[in-house]
């Protein structure tokens, strides 16, 4: 079972650093990434995948990934970017693939709420969690979960157009991402998603929707509030930690398996590869998010090259 993530770790392993302690940590965290990968591997080849060719060519991708990272030292602003490395984009079971993703993902996001916060400084942003309940077949789980989804995504969609009424259309916009678990009670599907209102949500009526979607006594709906109008930024108009801790907790699990153990994490990837685990509505829609791991360069400054590859330990 791999280690269970700190929110924050998915900025850190961000695309900008100041201060050479910060990139001491950045390295460390990238390097057990890739030690966390290394150890899927090692699992997977004790495996019986001989009829298996999608599952040996991932293995082959997955073990050229990342052996070898190029960064650039703008020593000038004091800032390193990771410009150049061979990855595998096998996100759900790649940590380092997924790591550089979701670090993307917050950045991108954070940069996308700023704007909408400025613009209008009443919003209110909450994180809302919606599952479902257990079972033993994911596959199941997983469709009865999106085909839910769907349904209330379509109801909000209905309201806005005057078709219909859901607590959901309150939110202006909204970012989401699919999570799957399984902590030995059977397979946990669920959402967690950042919100931005223009009117607080009603919990229990948001619940009760929820409930007549899914009908299975999916219960558990919950609605945390996270900062209103001018608390969102901070004074120098930058969005607040605990925001960007929000986005890290969204993109931190849907794109990776981390906390499943190893057979689970083949599994889960064979059922849910290919399919939108993150979607988004609203003023969120049309963020873009660039595909390959490296970070956004900085033109026109000097730097210094570095180079550094994985021991199998870590990043020397
Ligand atoms: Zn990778």
């Amino acid at each position: 079972m791999a280690e269970r993530e700190n929110p924050r770790s998915a900025v850190l392993g961000g695309c900008t650093d100041q201060g050479s302690q910060k990139f001491d940590d950045r390295i460390s965290n990238l390097g057990n990434r890739r030690k966390d990968t290394r150890k899927f591997l090692h699992w997977l080849q004790h495996q019986d995948v001989s009829n298996r060719p999608d599952i040996k060519l991932v293995q082959s991708k997955i073990a050229g990934c990342a052996n070898w990272l190029v960064f650039n030292n703008y020593y000038t602003v004091d800032q390193i970017r990771l410009a150049a490395a061979h990855s595998c984009d096998k996100h759900l079971l790649c940590s380092f693939c997924a790591a550089r993703r979701g670090s993307k993902y917050v950045q991108r996001y954070t940069e996308r709420l700023a704007v909408l916060l400025k613009q209008k400084s009443t919003l209110k942003a909450v994180m809302l969690t919606l599952t479902t309940v257990n079972g033993d077949d994911l596959e199941e789980r997983f469709h009865h979960f999106m085909g839910s989804l769907k349904k209330l995504l379509m109801k909000r969609r209905d309201a806005v157009r005057g078709k219909s009424a859901t607590e959901l259309e309150k939110a202006v916009a909204g970012v989401y991402s699919v999570e799957v678990t399984n902590k030995g009670k059977g397979w946990h599907v669920h959402l967690h998603a950042v919100l931005l209102l223009d009117d607080w949500i009603d919990r229990v009526e948001l619940s009760k929707e929820w409930q007549a979607i899914t009908r299975d006594g999916s219960k558990i709906l919950d609605v945390r509030q996270l900062a209103k109008g001018a608390d969102a930024l901070d004074k120098h108009g930058e969005v607040s930690p605990k925001l960007v801790e929000a986005f890290a907790e969204v993109f931190k699990y849907a794109l990776k398996f981390s906390d499943l153990d190893h057979s689970d994490r083949l599994h889960a990837w064979e059922t849910m590869r290919g399919k939108r685990l993150v979607g988004s509505w609203g003023d969120f829609r049309g963020v873009k998010v660039p595909d390959g791991v490296t970070d956004d360069l900085l033109p026109d400054l000097p730097y210094i090259r570095m180079l550094y590859r994985f021991s199998g330990k870590a990043y020397d």
